[in-house]
């Protein structure tokens, strides 16, 4: 028994070792790949639950690590840039990129006058004194107005400091820049507590959203979360939309917009710009 206790221990140790050398060579990777520029963005369009019209997108970003050509991806690597501040630097590589793109694409597509793209901020981005300066800044660099770019929450970040975050979400509000409270329902807030948050958008997180064909449940929790945030004159996002079951569903409740693969994956810029073509004829 002692030795096979001390054999699961070196196994444990070596696990820990793998581990430990595994994180450490991937924040050596992002700080090289803040450097040698290896990151890009992909956009889900969002759409309007009841006419399927574009209403805007969400930037999302990948990362293609120079030592491979393996797309890494974020759920991977957001904590570890999280934990080393690389974030702040990612995330204001995504606000000037994301800027930049959607200035070009409001001028190349003048039939969508009101197209607007989210942003995901981290709560490392949050903490920074700094973050609403650099929003108002890429902002004035591509001459873009502040209600064309939104910023996506979670849930869980506005929670964990809500004393610091409640009075930032009002600047931003000041500002005319939307925010949504991302992946709704993961966290620890009541629905009580949705009344105290300056927020414009709510989205429902997935895990609702997809079990909503199977179960009466989670129509039913969907249903009072949309009623709720409507009569919080907040718009309702259903995320994660996978089957024409689970939009059927949608489309009974007061959802106003929906994103989902059913609808349409995230797609490079390029590729993003073609389907916007291709929608014109
Ligand atoms: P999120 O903000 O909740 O983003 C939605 C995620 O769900 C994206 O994953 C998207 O690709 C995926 N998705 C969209 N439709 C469907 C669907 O129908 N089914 C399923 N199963 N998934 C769907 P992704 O791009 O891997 O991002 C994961 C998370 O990483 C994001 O979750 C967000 O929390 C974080 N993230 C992504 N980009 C950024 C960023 O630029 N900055 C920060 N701070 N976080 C980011
Ligand atoms: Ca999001
Ligand atoms: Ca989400
Ligand atoms: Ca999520």
């Amino acid at each position: 028994a002692k030795s096979s206790g001390r054999g699961r221990h070196v196994v444990f140790d070596r696990k820990m070792h793998e581990q430990a050398v595994g994180r450490l060579e991937m924040e050596s990777a992002l700080a090289r790949a803040v450097v040698n520029r290896e990151f890009h963005v992909v956009y889900q369009p969002v759409i309007v639950t009841e006419s399927g019209e574009l209403a805007g997108m969400e930037a999302l970003v990948r990362w293609r690590s120079g030592t491979g050509d393996a797309l890494i991806p974020p759920d991977e690597f957001i904590p570890v840039a999280e934990e080393t501040g690389i974030i702040v630097e990612i995330g204001n590589w995504m606000l000037d990129h994301v800027c930049q793109q959607l200035a070009a694409w409001r001028k190349q597509f003048p039939e969508y006058p009101d197209l607007w793209c989210s942003i995901n901020i981290s709560k490392i981005q949050c903490e920074q004194p700094g973050l609403l300066s650099a929003i108002v800044d890429a902002l004035a660099r591509h001459h873009l107005q502040s209600h064309v770019l939104k910023l996506e929450i979670t849930e869980s970040a506005i929670m964990h400091d809500m004393n610091r975050i409640i009075p930032m979400l009002e600047e931003l509000r000041a500002l005319g820049i939307q925010v949504a409270m991302d992946d709704f329902g993961t966290g620890y807030s009541s629905l009580a507590s949705l009344r105290r948050f300056p927020i414009d958008i709510l989205k429902i997180d997935r895990s609702f959203v997809q079990n909503i064909d199977r179960c009466r449940t989670y129509s039913a929790i969907v249903a009072a979360i949309a009623t709720l945030a409507q009569n919080l004159n907040m718009a309702v996002v259903a995320e994660g939309i996978e089957t024409t079951g689970q939009l059927a569903q949608i489309q009974t409740l007061d959802c106003d917009y929906v994103q989902g693969y059913l609808l349409c994956k995230p797609m490079p810029g390029e590729q993003f710009e073609s389907w916007l073509r291709e929608r014109r004829s």
